[in-house]
């Protein structure tokens, strides 16, 4: 070994043994219910050309003016940035892939992996952090699709979470309602907005919307006398919301509105929304999304709307340690040389190898262990039974719940 002991990067984490088999069961339980959805799985890359997202996050936005990880240009003539979001890419791809000119409408997709953001790390605050997302596509989306986007988000937590959740959402209306109401928000706040934050200054001049979801306690308290969303939505927007809150009232699935809540990326229209652990408010938004009706034409594409949302699934690994266990698989066989002569290891491997073979979970021992420190290691690991490989090459099974050891074939084994 060197002497260089490296550690990771600020705001990374290692999943080790259990954490990382339940990421990965996170994956597949949301993978079946997105399916149960008619979504199919989309991967794109981890890294777009920068603009990608300049263009589809916003420039307004946090993440796109502070928190892009932005890779060193080795002479390209293009820019290249990890994806701080999922969203831009999908859209990306259903653009270049032609997979608009479906008729098979609406077009849905899920997916999951890595997304980077250059912030303070802090409690629920990565680096580089895990999602799991779905986008639904169509020319005009339905209140369904937009109803069934939060409730398949509500569903996926509850099925890993088992406890009371709230979803949060707000109606931020199509484009028309949105340019009165910015225009509103901006003849308010010029009026304070010199005694504000430095980034609501900023918010003020590139998006106004924006700085309803400041944190910054003197700030709320002006945002709290800003116009309302409600006041500047047309008559459309208005039943198009109501009929989306009566499906999930018909489901029951328990609801708040709130006028305030943007959430941080440009492209949101219409439907908002935010689901929270009601019992651990603490750890931030589970996942979030929200419909954008002009993202896909302002990155190239036609007219298409499109709703979507995200886990963030570390923060869902942590709220689920008691609720979604990672599912115990204990190896078959615990294979184990009892000579130390070459001929009876090998007897050993080629015997663990049969046994995988036939799909069991065969594992051997460092060859170097003793007999007594390797049944300590097949307890440890659970093994359900020790198969003995013995000097003279016959075989006994030791089944470890009975304590029981007898004499076995090989063809026996392989039955
Ligand atoms: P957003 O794309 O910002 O709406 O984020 C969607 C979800 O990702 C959030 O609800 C969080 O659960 C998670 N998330 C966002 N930022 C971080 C971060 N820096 N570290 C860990 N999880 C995050």
């Amino acid at each position: 070994m060197g002497n260089q002991a490296y550690a990771k990067p600020r705001g990374t984490v290692d999943l080790l043994g259990d954490e990382a088999k339940r990421y990965l069961q996170l994956t597949q339980v949301f993978s079946v219910l997105a399916e149960e959805y008619g979504a199919r799985l989309i991967l794109t890359p981890t890294f777009e050309e920068t603009p990608l997202f300049i263009r589809g996050v916003g420039d307004s936005s946090d993440i796109v003016r502070k928190q892009t990880f932005d890779l060193v240009n080795k002479g390209s003539s293009k820019d290249y940035t990890l994806r701080p979001e999922f969203t831009a890419g999908v859209v990306r791809s259903f653009i270049e892939n032609k997979i608009y000119a479906s008729p098979d409408t609406p077009q849905r997709f899920y997916y999951y992996g890595s997304v980077f953001r250059y912030e303070r790390p802090g409690a629920g605050r990565l680096r580089e952090f895990r999602q799991f997302g779905v986008e639904f596509f169509d020319k005009r989306l339905d209140f369904n699709s937009q109803a069934e986007a939060i409730i398949l988000a509500y569903r996926g937590a509850r099925r890993v979470l088992n406890r009371e959740l709230r979803v949060t959402l707000n109606y931020l209306g199509g484009n028309l309602a949105r340019a009165s109401y910015r225009k509103a928000l901006t003849d308010y706040f010029k009026n304070f907005i010199e005694n504000m934050c430095e980034d609501c200054k900023e918010r003020f001049r590139l998006n106004p919307l924006r700085i309803l979801d400041c944190k910054v306690e003197k700030d709320q308290q002006v945002v709290k006398g800003a116009p309302r969303i409600e006041d500047y939505l047309s008559h459309e927007d208005k039943e198009e919301f109501a009929s989306i809150l009566k499906v999930l009232k018909d489901l029951k699935i328990p609801f708040v509105i709130s006028g305030r809540m943007v959430r941080g990326l440009d492209y949101y229209t219409g439907t908002v929304f935010e689901i929270e652990d009601a019992s651990h408010p603490e750890l931030g938004a589970l996942g979030g999304g929200g419909k954008y009706s002009s993202l896909v034409s302002a990155l190239g594409g036609p007219e298409i709307e499109g709703i979507g949302f995200s886990y963030g699934l570390d923060r869902l690994l942590e709220a689920s340690k008691e609720s979604f266990k990672a599912e115990e698989k204990n190896p078959s066989f615990f294979v184990l040389p009892m000579g130390k002569e070459k001929g009876c290891q090998e007897k050993a491997s080629l015997v663990a190898e049969l046994l995988r073979e036939k799909g069991y979970a065969a594992v051997m021992p460092s060859l170097d262990k003793s007999v007594g420190g390797a049944f300590k290691m097949a307890d440890r690991i659970k093994a359900k039974k020790v198969l003995l490989v013995n000097s003279d090459l016959t075989l006994e099974e030791k089944d470890m719940e009975k304590r029981e050891q007898r004499k076995v074939t090989l063809e026996d084994l392989l039955k």
